[in-house]
């Protein structure tokens, strides 16, 4: 199996005086692996997911996806963004966007042309169960199918590595089960590597 994550002595502080949210993290995973961060709130799960994509910047430390060095100075954000998808608590929909439109704003950003981005679309809402759902908009969903919107969004670019802070935790236990089942999916028949908090 190769690697497909690593993380050497990460370091991330906030605040004066400096306290450390990450304070020297190492780990290594395996492409295709399905990964659980576990620890107590306020322990550093989220910033040490976030420091992955850089959503938040390492103080100090070396982060890889697969060949590409995310702590390099010169990193291509786009290129990155591209290769891990992130799914998120709040779901993070446009609400001005229908669910077919927040997907193909995923597409657009990462500069699919517009000829391929409407089967793209069709193809990702039918892998998440929500084919007859791309003309609503996001208030007209349940939690549940806000969240599988939120997942096909973060696979539209075909990334190698989703990662998903609190993918469920704003959900009820029968709709978590059904979205930790979709996540497995994932990993399962697209081979993509998956890291949840
Ligand atoms: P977890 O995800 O495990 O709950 P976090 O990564 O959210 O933990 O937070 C780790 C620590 O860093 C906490 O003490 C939190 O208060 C602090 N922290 C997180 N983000 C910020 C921020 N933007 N500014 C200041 N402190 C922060």
């Amino acid at each position: 199996m190769s690697r497909i994550l690593s993380l050497r002595d990460v370091k991330r502080t906030y605040g004066e005086p400096p306290v450390a949210a990450c304070a020297g993290v190492s780990l290594e995973i395996d492409d295709g692996e399905f990964v659980a961060i576990v620890g107590p709130s306020g322990s550093g799960k989220s910033t040490l997911l976030r420091c992955v994509n850089l959503l938040e910047k390492p103080d100090s430390g070396v982060v890889t996806v697969g060949e590409f060095t995310v702590t390099d100075e010169d990193v291509d954000l786009d290129v990155l963004r591209r290769h891990v998808g992130m799914v998120f608590q709040q779901f993070n929909l446009l609400t001005s966007r229908t669910v077919a439109g927040n997907i193909e704003f995923a597409l657009d950003t990462a500069g699919w042309p517009r000829s391929k981005r409407r089967a793209r679309v069709a193809e990702l809402l039918e892998f998440v169960g929500l084919a007859d759902k791309g003309d609503n908009y996001p208030e007209q969903l349940s939690g549940g199918q806000k969240q599988r919107v939120g997942i096909a969004r973060a696979l539209a670019t075909n990334p190698s590595l989703l990662l998903a802070d609190e993918a469920t935790s704003a959900l009820d236990p029968s709709t978590t089960r059904d979205v930790l089942e979709l996540l497995r999916k994932v990993n399962r028949e697209l081979g993509i590597t998956i890291v949840v908090i």
